[in-house]
């Protein structure tokens, strides 16, 4: 057979625990005999992180934003435990939060439609994804209890300029009060990340805020969203898809009603309620992938899982399991099908898609792993092992 050559690299980040097992046998079993491709390979296992004092992270970071496209596989980020069960020198930060900063990226989820899995939300034919600010806010706010009367004020002192002073309110009795805060920067990068992805997938734009009660916050990131989206107006043309701007109550209205095939964009707190809302919607974490995008157009592909850390432990043991490695093997296709678009060819593409129709096809046959059981109609009678899973998508992907 002979091999499907991809023009230029892809930069992959190894992982840690189950995933980083499912990891390589989809590398060896399903890319590697198919593909030609030059992978620009870093281990960011938690002992190799431990090793470079974490300098591999940030080169991972900078290949992405060099080449263009990176996949990655699911790492541990550090707790006290970690630090003793790995041995490490301290409680490394967090490597997505830091390949995040350096691409000054916006991170997408999307879940994977399949006929046979039923979402709890009847209406949900496509996916609906999710895209959360991540930056300020109550994630970056100062909280203060007041405990008896007195006068609460926001007070500005710019670098020049007279002082100004806002009342927050004259407290009679006790309560409490939040200050928080965003930059016109980063409301900016995200709404040119989230404006790179919906043009890139060619879906509808929604954004969502309460301007109508934050006339000055709020109606900030509204104006910097629209200020962006008229810029790309004949990109949106050109796509054909459409930028609508909603309140946040009315879009989760009509969200819940649609058939899916947007993105929508929400703040932080917004986005941390409904990409949970909307994961649960769809049924499981393992058919759940999630896409980093720099607003200048590079691109990051991963499971939106973790190490499914458990299920190591039980395969440390030597006793077999059934994880789903759907969502990495989508973080794969993801990579591999941008990198075909990006070079402009279109076998690259088409072999990622004939790997995720493999994937489908198995799910539809009822060859699932144990999580997706429930979840089906029909259901099937029983399930693969982690390997058999993947073993069936390769005979099927040889098949055709
Ligand atoms: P997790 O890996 O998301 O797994 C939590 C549970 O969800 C699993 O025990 C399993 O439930 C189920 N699950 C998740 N993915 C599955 C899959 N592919 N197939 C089948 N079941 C799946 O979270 P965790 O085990 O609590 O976290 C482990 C490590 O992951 C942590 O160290 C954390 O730092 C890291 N993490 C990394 C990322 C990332 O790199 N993007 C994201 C989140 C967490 P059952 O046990 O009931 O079968
Ligand atoms: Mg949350």
């Amino acid at each position: 057979m002979t091999k499907i050559r991809v023009l230029n690299p892809i930069v992959e980040l190894d992982g840690d625990e189950m995933t980083r097992v499912i990891w390589a046998m989809i590398k060896e079993r399903l890319i590697l005999p198919f593909l030609d491709v030059d992978l620009k390979y870093f281990d960011l296992g938690v002992q190799n992180r431990d090793e470079t004092d974490d300098r591999i992270t940030a080169e991972a970071g900078q290949a992405i934003r060099h080449f263009g496209v990176g996949v990655k596989c699911a790492t541990i980020t550090p707790d006290a435990e970690r630090v003793s069960e790995y041995r490490l020198k301290k409680e490394w930060p967090s490597p997505n939060g830091q390949i995040r900063s350096i691409l000054d990226g916006t991170v997408f989820r999307k879940p994977i439609i399949v006929r046979t899995i039923i979402p709890a939300v009847r209406s949900w034919k496509k996916p609906i994804i999710i895209g959360r600010h991540a930056y300020g806010d109550i994630y970056r706010g100062v909280e203060l209890k007041v405990d008896r009367p007195g006068k609460v004020e926001l007070v500005y002192t710019p670098t020049e300029g007279p002082e100004r002073r806002v009342l927050v309110h004259d407290f009679a009795g006790p309560g409490v009060v939040m200050g928080m805060h965003n930059l016109e920067k980063s409301i900016r990068s995200f709404a040119r990340a989230c404006i790179a992805y919906a043009l890139s997938e060619r879906i509808e734009l929604w954004f969502s805020m309460k301007d109508t009660i934050s006339k000055q916050y709020h109606a900030f990131f509204k104006t910097v969203f629209s200020e962006e989206a008229a810029a790309r107006k004949a990109d949106f043309e050109r796509a054909g898809i459409a930028y609508r701007y909603m309140l946040i109550d009315d879009a989760a209205a009509q969200m819940m009603k649609s058939a899916g095939n947007m993105l929508w964009a929400v703040s932080n707190y917004d986005g941390d309620v409904f990409s949970d809302v909307v994961a649960a919607g769809f049924g499981s974490l393992g058919m759940m992938t999630s896409v980093l995008v720099s607003p200048d157009g590079k691109f990051e592909f991963e499971a939106a899982h973790g190490t499914v850390r458990r299920h190591y432990y039980e395969h440390l043991k030597g006793r077999p399991t059934s994880t789903n490695s759907v969502a990495s093997i989508f973080a794969w296709t993801g990579g591999i099908k941008k990198r075909g678009e990006l070079d402009g060819t279109p076998s690259v593409v088409a072999f990622a898609e004939r790997l995720e129709a493999a994937v489908i096809g198995c799910i539809e046959a009822g060859i699932v792993t144990k999580d997706l059981v429930p979840l089906m109609e029909p259901r099937p009678t029983g399930y693969q092992s982690t390997e058999g899973f993947i073993a069936a998508v390769e005979d099927r992907l040889t098949a055709v």
